[in-house]
């Protein structure tokens, strides 16, 4: 067929004229969106090569995409990882990680019982009936860890660098140490600290996981996942999964969350900074009984947030419980507020606050709920970075209507 356009029908016209143009000379500067589900070659020749692995190149955006491959780059970098692959969700990045350590049917998971709902739901509902057996531990208490780990033999340890709601920093060198005493591999969700606060790799894990949804892209407007290995050996695993599975990223929300990672720096330090304040400011507000943060625990839980998170950083997070411990009283704090948003996700750029009580931890019994120390009257806090002292005022105000 000629490249003189100008011969062809209007019907034919109209699905090529636009032509598949040469990359621009002058490089974009910023990562372009390659809206592209195929790509095509010069010849059969150098299609069989790139199927072949003889040549690089991009197939089918489900095999890989070059935005996608952007964002991979940059949290491979980042989490000092053999290799990156993103997911479209981060429930999807952590049943690759899952699948990645081998589980198959009489395998067991040793889970911290502070994980992220959706989370244990994926172990007990969706792994639960190919025969993989979890067990839930505290993963605060070592003891429990070593002394549980050593008595089931666990294929997967399993926990978050900053526990949902109640924040509690993960010893994720002693984790691994465990993990490597029984032979199995640890996965660490590292959504809350994000790669800024923290890199567990560097820590022993073996894969680190991380819904960007949230601190990654940071501006409540795209949902992804992405999950690292520590070794080469892994990257295969991760891989498949991507493949066959399918839960792949789309290069739009590669895009966007690529975006959000450029000024991930600036926004934690200012997240943390406004954390730290109105966590402090709160510490001794006559409606509330107590506040959940890492700054405030025992000499021990110190020790371990300072060798674990960034220095002088402890997180975004807050969580309080009422002194009116009850839903009620939850609910009417929450809905006297003005500037924060009662949302259900965290790391945004404006303070959201969550009733974990009926949201992140609503399947669970009230009975369950009490022995996690998760009550009606616990409101989540993600600290945004908008100038502090409005933050507290609003807080101070809902708190006092
Ligand atoms: C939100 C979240 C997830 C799930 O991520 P999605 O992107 O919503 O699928 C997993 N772990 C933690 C800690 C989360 O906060």
């Amino acid at each position: 067929m000629s490249d003189d356009k100008d011969n062809l029908d209007i019907t034919t016209q109209l699905v090529h004229a636009s032509g598949r143009n040469q990359p621009p000379t002058g490089q974009p500067t910023a990562t372009p969106i390659y809206a592209s589900a195929t790509y095509t070659y010069e010849s059969m020749a150098e299609i069989d090569r790139v199927f072949g692995g003889e040549l690089p190149g991009y197939i089918y955006t489900r095999y890989g995409n070059p935005t996608v491959t952007a964002l991979e780059t940059a949290i491979q970098v980042i989490e000092a990882g053999a290799t990156a692959c993103a997911y479209s969700s981060g429930m999807a990045a952590l049943h690759a990680a899952l699948l990645a350590c081998e589980l198959s049917s009489g395998a067991t998971v040793l889970a911290s019982q502070d994980l992220y709902g959706a989370t244990t739901n994926l172990l007990q509902a969706i792994l639960g009936p190919f025969g993989i057996k979890t067990v839930t531990v505290d993963f605060a208490n070592l003891d429990e860890v070593r002394s549980k780990a050593l008595e089931i033999k666990p294929r997967v340890l399993i926990a978050e660098t900053i526990s949902n709601p109640l924040l509690k920093v993960c010893d994720i060198d002693a984790g691994a140490e465990i993990a490597r005493e029984v032979g199995a591999r640890l996965i660490i969700d590292n959504t809350f600290a994000s790669p800024y606060l923290c890199q567990p790799l560097k820590h022993g894990a073996d894969f680190v996981v991380h819904s960007a949804t949230k601190f990654l892209s940071g501006h409540a407007d795209a949902m992804g996942g992405i999950a690292v290995s520590r070794d080469a050996a892994d990257s295969m695993a991760l891989i498949g999964v991507m493949k066959l599975v399918g839960g792949v990223l789309s290069p739009w929300e590669a895009h966007e969350i690529l975006r959000g990672v450029k000024t991930l720096a600036v926004r934690m330090d200012r997240h943390c900074e406004n954390a730290r304040a109105l966590a402090k400011r709160l510490s001794n507000h006559s409606r509330i009984g107590r506040v959940y943060y890492p700054g405030f625990t025992s000499a021990d839980r110190q020790e371990v947030a300072n060798r674990i998170l960034r220095e002088c950083h402890l997180g975004a997070l807050i969580s309080i419980e009422l002194k009116d411990n009850s839903r009620e009283a939850a609910f009417g704090f929450m809905d006297a507020l003005k500037l924060c948003v009662r949302s259900t996700s965290l790391g945004d750029v404006f303070t959201s606050v969550l009733h974990p009580a009926t949201a992140s931890h609503r399947d669970l019994s009230p009975a369950r709920r009490r022995q996690l120390g998760i009550t009606d009257g616990l409101v989540r806090i993600s600290v945004g970075i908008e100038n502090v002292n409005d933050i507290i005022a609003d807080i101070e105000e809902a708190l006092g209507a």
